[in-house]
């Protein structure tokens, strides 16, 4: 360990890093360092390791590895080298920024400490040298409150509270508009503020006589502030913003060293933040915010009123031709949408940050597209680029067009998709009322990082205070939820968990539903009708790109007419899994029910006779909307007491009756129903009577299911229609349930056929969601057609897990814990893949023409798809609104594979 290189120099002629190397320089300091080996300006620095962060904690306690600190001071004194600057020099200090940067972008998760190498001698230095003393003491008092909150754990409020009394006392409105005394004086409120607040005994090494002083000397400035970032990357916002996008807790983030320029020496100078195209809907134009005489966080802050971009050249001329130019050079070299950080100093441009920018699912669209069409990247590297999950984004929910309503309050537009649900006003409140299945919308006033566990728990983010870049708006688009911000007319009272809504004379409380439009920031009181969005346009194109890459399947799971035509529309290629167990609920409940309990034959034919008539209804609908294309039916699955009366409703009911008065003659059927309903009892009904075991025991229900499949068949085949139904047959494990049954069905179908005088073949398969059918492939494949891997249950029963109740008993723990590395139910498990694996290779091993499928709810998981493809299914199976997805991530695992696309996180 002791000859890895742990520190980094770039920028000033000698840089020793490049963009290939986010994982040890983190995303920021790799990007620095590509940035000054292309000639942009870059102020000098160096980066300290994401291994060296791991380092210090793999030590017991944290702390700095052996020789650390002498690396540091050598990097220091190259670093002052090329500035001719010396940190805490009394006559021409060098001043620097400490930033943290991980090899994933986490914005705003972690801590960063400008100005840093100011004392009460440098900062003299600096007045005499710059000449100006604002300046210098603006200096001063943003590194004391930086330096207070990230590093000595001071709340920023403090600071912030000071900072607008004394606006308050000089009746001004902004910063810039106090003066060097005022700041000046701000010095010592906030050295006041660390002495009173700070406990000394958490600092020792800081303590004088009981309280805290602000540290004079500047190395061990840098040490703390080194130490602060390396903390920062197990802040509770870091780890839950860390767990949300999947990121390795072991990475670690680097430590950046960097010479300060400064965007607060006057009209001249100022900061800003860009993208190189617009990273809301794509098109090409410069994108983003600047503000004059200001440093750092201020432009995201929102504490003053930023000018656009496209602005920057009338009110600095020179600076803002070389940003252009700057962001041109950038898109060349990335060949992608770059997100940058840059600071003007007296006129002069400098650059702090770029990163490939993150956009809403709309604008990755269009950039792609865009980017192909400008010949800058190829069409498979269009299809890598976009994220699966956040074509989700574009599927979700919109305002129902037809729809009327009042405008309750308006906002900025910072997150498209719409919402429903109850108000809150916390992100815990949020997080617990979700734990409950309860929808809701965060009320905030605006949002940070410490919200974002409730950010993650709503259907949708809406605030009343900062714009299109602040927080709420930046996570909410990269999270894919819909997000209004902004709606200043209304008026949060955290206390008392309202809201009231100025000119309206609305008090919204917790608990009210309301309606958020983010697309076009649109806030409703009450529920708003929501409907999805049409695939088209660039959705469309790069959806075709993906079909003529991709070589797996995709159908969809479709139980009715509509859903069949849904899924048709997104572009499934059949339906993979049709339930038929909903065509026994409703109003059909009674039918069943006297099917299931009738005593005498007559009922329960009767009951059959009505089932077949509606059943057929049904299939035709289906067959129908899926003219020309395969319809995978699945016999009936559930275990039958599903489509019986509640026995706890029953017995309640008949107590109720008793007590009025009801006599035992009179309550003698409902007893009797009652107990047959109890007789039907399982203690594990998940493994009891249920699928397959259902044909074996009652094949006159199959025998129904498999009539109406056929004659709906045959009929729409008189009508020169071309259905092409597929019969599947649940929960088999052994090959002589599935032999028996289909005897059993071929007879059937042999004989609708002939009576309607129609040609028909009707393939029967069966689904491997049990272990023993999995390893017993071979033997099962010799009497079916195809196998659809139902792997909610295969997951289920491979682990022994009862999916409805592990989400809400132990899985978290198991989470947390890292005992698994993901909930086995939405992205597939090693161990249940294998099952997979198993069973296609030895049903191919029997029946080679065997089509394989696989019809859970993973088909809809891009990761998932990936493991299918791997193992080489034909086709997935997924949701209608996932169909897109999953046609995406198909083509993706292809191309992963041939290796054409390039690094798509
Ligand atoms: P984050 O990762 O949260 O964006 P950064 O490390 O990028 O944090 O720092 C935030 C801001 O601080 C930058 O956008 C820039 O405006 C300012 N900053 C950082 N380093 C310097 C520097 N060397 N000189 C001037 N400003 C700096
Ligand atoms: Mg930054
Ligand atoms: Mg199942």
């Amino acid at each position: 360990m002791a000859d890895t290189k742990r520190i980094y120099a770039f920028g000033g002629g000698q840089t020793e890093g490049g963009k290939d190397m986010k994982f040890v320089l983190g995303g920021k300091g790799a990007n620095l360092a590509e940035m000054a080996n292309m000639g942009l300006p870059v102020p000098p620095g160096f980066t300290i390791t994401c291994q060296t962060c791991m380092e210090y904690y793999n030590a017991e306690p944290p702390a700095f590895p052996e020789g650390l600190a002498e690396e540091i001071s050598a990097n220091v004194a190259v670093l002052e080298e090329k500035m001719g600057k010396k940190l805490g020099d009394d006559s021409d200090p060098l001043l620097v920024s400490v930033r943290s940067g991980a090899a994933f972008s986490m914005p705003g998760m972690m801590d960063t400490v400008l100005n840093l190498g100011l004392n009460e001698k440098s900062v003299q230095a600096l007045i005499a040298k710059s000449g100006n003393e604002r300046f210098a003491w603006d200096s001063y008092r943003r590194f004391i409150q930086m330096f207070s909150k990230v590093v000595l754990d001071a709340d920023g409020d403090l600071f912030e509270n000071a900072i607008v009394k004394m606006k308050q006392d000089r009746g001004v409105e902004n910063d810039t508009e106090l003066t060097a005394d005022d700041m000046k004086e701000l010095v010592a409120d906030f050295k006041r503020l660390v002495a009173e607040h700070v406990p000394a005994e958490e600092f020792p090494q800081l303590a004088v006589d009981g309280a805290v002083v602000f540290p004079q000397d500047v190395s061990q400035q840098l040490h703390l502030a080194i130490e602060a970032v390396f903390r920062s990357w197990n802040n509770r916002r870091a780890r839950d913003y860390r767990r949300m996008e999947k990121i390795d807790d072991d990475l670690g983030t680097a430590v950046n060293v960097q010479a300060m320029v400064f965007g607060n020496m006057g009209e001249t100078s100022g900061t800003g933040v860009g993208f190189t195209r617009n990273a809301a809907d794509g098109t090409r134009e410069y994108y983003g915010d600047f503000l004059t005489n200001a440093q750092g966080e201020d432009v995201v802050a929102g504490i003053r009123k930023t000018r656009p971009i496209s602005e920057l050249p009338d009110v600095l001329p020179e600076a803002g031709k070389e940003l252009y130019r700057v962001f041109e050079v950038l898109e060349q070299a990335y060949r992608d949408m770059c997100d940058i950080e840059f600071t003007i100093q007296e006129g002069k441009l400098w650059m702090l940050q770029t990163r490939i920018g993150k956009r809403t699912a709309r604008a990755a669209l269009k950039i792609a597209v865009d980017m192909v069409d400008e010949g800058l990247i190829t069409r498979e590297e269009a299809v890598m680029r976009i994220n699966p999950a956040h074509l989700d984004q574009l599927m979700h929910p919109q305002f129902d067009t037809t729809a009327t309503y009042d405008v309750l309050a308006k906002g900025l537009n910072a997150s498209p998709g719409a919402a429903v649900g109850e108000v809150v006003f916390s992100a815990d409140d949020a997080e617990a009322a979700a734990a409950e299945g309860r929808k809701v919308i965060l009320l905030r006033w605006e949002t940070n990082p410490d919200d974002l566990h409730g950010m993650v728990a709503a259907q949708g983010i809406l605030t009343s205070h900062g714009g299109k870049t602040s927080h709420a708006a930046v996570i909410a688009r990269g999270m894919g939820k819909p997000a209004v911000c902004g709606a200043e007319a209304l008026k949060i009272d955290m206390k008392a968990k309202q809201a009231t809504v100025s000119g309206k004379g609305v008090v919204l409380k917790e608990g009210d539903i309301i309606s958020i439009d983010g697309t076009s920031g649109i806030v409703v009181l009450g529920e708003v009708a929501l409907v999805q969005p049409d695939v088209s346009g660039d959705m469309d194109t790069i959806l075709a790109w993906s079909d003529e890459f991709r070589t797996t399947g995709v159908r969809a799971n479709a139980d009715t007419p509509d859903d069949a035509a849904l899924g048709r529309t997104f572009g499934a290629a059949g339906i993979g899994l049709c339930r038929t167990e909903h065509m026994f609920l409703g109003e059909r409940k009674d039918i069943i029910q006297d099917f299931i309990l009738g005593e005498s034959a007559e009922v329960r034919q009767r009951a059959l006779d009505k089932l077949l008539e509606v059943q057929t209804e049904d299939f035709l609908g289906i067959f129908s909307a899926m003219d020309g294309l395969p319809v995978t039916v699945r016999l009936l699955d559930p275990p039958l007491h599903e489509f019986l009366d509640s026995p706890r409703d029953l017995e309640v009911e008949i107590v109720r009756a008793e007590c009025g008065g009801a006599s035992a003659e009179q309550l003698a059927p409902r007893r009797k129903l009652l107990a047959q309903i109890d007789a039907m009892s399982e203690a594990n009904p998940m493994l009891g009577l249920r699928g397959c075991r259902l044909g074996i025991t009652y094949p006159e229900l199959y025998a129904l299911q498999v009539e109406a499949i056929t004659r709906a068949a045959c009929e729409l085949k008189k009508q020169g229609k071309d259905p092409r139904p597929e019969i599947m047959v649940p929960l088999v494990s052994v090959k002589a349930e599935l032999a028996t049954l289909r005897e059993e069905i071929e007879t059937v179908i042999v004989r609708v056929s002939q009576e309607c005088e129609v040609d028909i073949i009707i393939p029967v398969g069966t689904m491997i969601e049990l272990p023993r059918a999995a390893v017993c492939a071979d033997e099962i494949a010799e009497v079916a057609d195809f196998f659809s891997f139902g792997t909610n249950d295969l997951t289920q029963t491979a682990f022994g897990f009862s999916r409805d109740d592990i989400e809400s008993k132990f899985l978290p723990k198991y989470l947390e814990r890292k005992v698994l590395p993901r909930n086995p139910f939405e992205t597939i498990d090693d161990g249940v893949a294998k099952l997979v694996s198993m069973g296609c290779e030895r049903g191919r091993s029997t029946n080679p023409k065997i089509k394989l499928g696989v019809c859970g709810e993973h088909g809809g998981d891009p990761e998932s798809v990936h493991t299918f493809y791997g193992i080489g299914l034909d086709y997935v199976s997924c949701s209608p609104y996932r169909v897109p997805l999953a046609r995406l991530a198909a083509a993706q695992a292809a191309l992963a594979e041939t290796a054409q696309g390039s690094d798509n996180r």
